[in-house]
């Protein structure tokens, strides 16, 4: 089976992405190849990023590698925090702190004006230097209060209105049929194949 390098360490992600390449491909990452420092996502981009994070992570492992680039623009707060979301709190944020600075800034909207999606970039990049992206999104709301305990991240405050729950309600393969992730890697997938073949 053939290996793909992700460039992340973040571990909800890689599970989602591991549950959606299952079978596909053999899945390494940043703890496979503790010597690679990490990479700062310092663009103003999720595609720049996702191209830094993949081309990176290629060069170091000499490897096909996938980065994804991914966070939540919220409306109300001129689509913030975009790519900061990892760190929206501050440096080291939890998940919990940047969900409390998020629902802190959203006190006084009201829900129809709540309005959010996720977005996430996909880079795959090979050894020869070649980086093509793929993107996913998905639109919903941002809940005043935490509901499920699924997921990672912003999850439980946003609803997918479709779904009639938060992403921190569904199942891992539930989300993966309509997240943001899921449909950069289904953009991705024929792109992969192609490198592959
Ligand atoms: P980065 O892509 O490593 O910069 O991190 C993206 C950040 O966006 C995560 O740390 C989460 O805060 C948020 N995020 C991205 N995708 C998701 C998701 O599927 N659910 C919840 N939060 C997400």
């Amino acid at each position: 089976m053939n290996t793909l390098v992700v460039a992340t360490g973040n571990a909800g992600k890689l599970k989602e992405i591991r549950n959606l390449l299952e079978g596909e491909a053999i899945l390494q990452s940043f703890s496979d190849y503790p010597l690679i420092p990490e990479i700062v996502e310092d663009s103003e981009t999720f595609e720049a990023n996702a191209i830094k994070k993949a081309v990176t992570m290629s060069r170091a492992t000499g490897m096909i590698s996938l980065g994804d680039d991914s966070g939540l623009q919220v409306d109300a707060l001129g689509g913030a925090p975009g790519v900061y979301s990892a760190r929206f709190a501050g440096e080291n944020a939890t998940d919990q702190d940047n969900n409390t600075k998020l629902l802190g800034l959203l006190e006084s909207v009201p829900q129809e004006k709540r309005t959010a999606r996720f977005r996430c970039v996909m880079a795959i990049a090979t050894p020869d230097g070649t980086v093509q992206t793929a993107e996913g999104e998905c639109e919903g709301f941002i809940l005043t209060e935490p509901r499920g305990t699924g997921g990672f991240g912003y999850d439980p405050l946003f609803y997918h209105p479709e779904s009639e729950a938060t992403f921190g309600q569904l199942e891992l393969h539930q989300k993966n049929l309509i997240s943001h992730r899921g449909r950069a890697l289904q953009a991705a997938a024929p792109l992969i194949n192609a490198i592959y073949s």
